[in-house]
């Protein structure tokens, strides 16, 4: 675990990721390392910030000096709320997860971040995929991919969450998440507590990309790889969308290679 401080304990710093639970978050090492790569004298922290206290931690960030802030569970619906000028891509999304404080100014790059991770699986035109879960980051997805040129199902515990984001995004919501499709999302935090989602591997393709939002290996990533599938853990995504965030504030691109060392 990190350092996370209390948003009314802080520092003065320059940049943070806030949540929580936060001090788990790998986003101050990552984006430290691109400052120091770059010769760049910033401070990026983590802040814990309880529910319902996200718009009085932020105008206090402000009063500090910060400069940007990356938002995570459970306030990126919440912050579009605050912030002054989201841009069409939030807006269209209804999340932010990168505001710049010095001008109220946000953006998602959480679903441009996602699609920056798929490129390096060259998928045809027509693939299809599967999102399995319907909160937040599956949101974000949802409403990327499918102009991608993928044909795009849904899947949730609780069906009338993907039913509405189906009707929302025109997406397919099923009712059972067998896994044969070309790319199979993982997005819910069963990963977190361990616990398993009920699919049937012996259903999946063969040359199936399986990817877990979650960092690390989950028991849907080990189950996939027994199956044959490829897989890919959540670091690369931390990577992408911590490196548009980085560009979102400083206007520069970081070397993601440094960024994405920095979190194995
Ligand atoms: P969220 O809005 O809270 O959504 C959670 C989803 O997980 C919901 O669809 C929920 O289903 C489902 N779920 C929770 N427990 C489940 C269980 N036991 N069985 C089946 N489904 C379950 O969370 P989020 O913001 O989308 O984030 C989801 C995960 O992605 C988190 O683990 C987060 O850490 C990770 N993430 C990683 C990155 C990255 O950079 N790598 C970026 C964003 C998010 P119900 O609707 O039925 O409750």
């Amino acid at each position: 675990m990190n350092v996370a401080y209390e948003w009314h304990e802080v520092p003065s710093a320059d940049f943070a990721v806030i949540g929580d639970p936060v001090a788990h978050s790998r986003s101050p090492q990552m984006h430290q390392a691109a400052y120091d790569a770059l010769r760049l004298k910033y401070l990026y922290v983590a802040i814990r910030v309880s529910a319902g206290k996200l718009a009085t931690a932020l105008d206090h960030l402000c009063s500090l000096g910060f400069r940007g802030v990356n938002i995570t569970v459970p306030h990126k619906a919440e912050a579009m709320a605050w912030v002054a000028k989201p841009d069409q891509l939030s807006q269209r999304i209804g999340v932010v997860n990168t505001i710049n404080l010095s001008d109220g100014s946000a953006t998602n790059t959480d679903a441009p971040g996602f699609l920056d991770t798929l490129e390096q699986f060259g998928f045809p035109q027509g693939s299809s995929a599967l999102i399995l879960g319907a909160g937040g980051s599956a949101r974000s997805i949802a409403a990327v991919l499918p102009a991608t040129g993928f044909q795009v199902s849904i899947w949730n515990r609780t069906p009338y969450r993907a039913e509405d984001l189906a009707e929302e995004f025109d997406l397919k919501a099923i009712d059972s998440p067998l896994p044969n499709f070309d790319l199979i999302v993982n997005t819910t935090s069963v990963g977190l507590s361990k616990e398993r989602l009920p699919i049937d591997w012996t259903q999946a393709r063969p040359n199936a990309v399986a990817y877990d939002l979650v960092y690390g290996s989950t028991p849907f990533l080990q189950e996939a790889e027994t199956a044959g599938l490829r897989t890919l853990d959540g670091k690369e995504l931390l990577v992408a969308q911590g490196a548009r965030s980085f560009e979102f504030w400083l206007g520069i691109s970081p070397p993601r290679n440094v960024m994405l060392e920095a979190i194995q």
